[in-house]
């Protein structure tokens, strides 16, 4: 049964992974879920029925349906029911996500977010269900609030990278594109590099945030055409040099952690966590600050590495 239902969210206080790629918008997280007023469908698997909620954007729930009639992605969600325990799980357009999508686990039943402005295609929405798996299976995912500043963003920015490694064999092995949804985040990438000036201040902090993005071009841009590739390659060298050559150094540390089990994971990301803790990037840096990352890395360490 298909039912539109009014549904709040409540304000998650742990985890929400997001399908990030907040297209370089530091700032603003789903820390003001609480506020906001999903439409909400709670999707079920075996009837008809479709009762739509007053408000609610027809075109729009109805690709929903339609991608929740997709075979892989009604397989999907039977497997993330199967491994949170629970007999559905909802799906929420949510227009005011940062990201294309997102799964919040602690809503009673689990809500899968779908931003219906960029996140209606099968690979995003598999994107989430797969995020799903993996909180279940004990990876590690960031808890909100760690930092009151956009240290948040960066550790955010981060764990979904890394978690999007093993993700990405996922989602070929399943038969989505992962390019479904990264073709147009690229789009807002270049839009956001092109109106970058020469000569630009920017903080430690939206280097690492642009670090950690950069490393998605190595495993989910590797589905990209090679033009593609070689092209964003070298804009992130001209635009984003410093995030750039951060980027390329926490590559090495990530091919010689192991990231595709749950501890894995989160031995990579710590250590990632570590070289940012620590690496000066030449001095290049004005406002570089050790142990920035130390409460967040103390954080994972207890919870997933121990
Ligand atoms: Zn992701």
């Amino acid at each position: 049964m298909i039912v539109l239902t009014p549904f709040v969210v409540t304000p998650p206080d742990s985890v929400v992974t997001e399908n990030d790629y907040r297209a370089f918008q530091l700032g603003g997280t789903l820390q003001d879920l609480g506020k906001m007023r999903p439409r909400l469908i709670s999707l079920q698997s075996d009837a008809s029925s479709v009762t739509t909620q007053a408000g609610s954007v027809n075109g729009e729930v109805e690709r929903l349906k339609e991608l929740y009639q997709d075979v892989r992605v009604k397989e999907l969600v039977t497997e993330v029911e199967v491994a949170h325990n629970v007999e559905d799980i909802r799906f929420a357009l949510d227009p005011r996500l940062k990201g294309h999508g997102a799964f919040d686990p602690d809503s009673k039943p689990p809500v899968i977010l779908v931003n219906p402005a960029s996140g209606l295609n099968a690979a995003n929405i598999a994107h989430s269900l797969i995020h799903a798996l993996q909180i279940a299976e004990g990876y590690p995912t960031i808890q909100r609030g760690i930092f009151p500043d956009k240290r948040q963003d960066v550790v955010v920015a981060l764990s979904n990278s890394v978690l999007d490694i093993p993700l990405v064999v996922a989602l070929i092995e399943r038969g989505f594109s992962p390019s479904e949804y990264l073709e147009p985040t690229l789009e807002k990438i270049e839009e956001v590099f092109s109106s970058r000036p020469e000569k630009n201040e920017l903080s430690i902090l939206r280097f690492h945030y642009e670090a950690a993005i950069y490393i998605r071009l190595e495993y989910e841009g590797a589905y990209l055409s090679r033009e593609k590739r070689a092209y964003f390659d070298a804009l992130f060298g001209a635009k984003s040099p410093i995030g750039y050559r951060l980027g390329e150094k926490m590559l090495k540390i990530i091919r010689r952690s192991s990231p595709y089990s749950a501890r894995g994971n989160a031995i990579a990301l710590v250590r990632l966590l570590e070289f940012l803790n620590t690496t000066t990037i030449g001095r290049d840096v004005s406002d570089f600050r050790q142990h920035l990352y130390t409460p967040c890395i103390d954080i994972v360490r207890r919870k997933y590495v121990y």
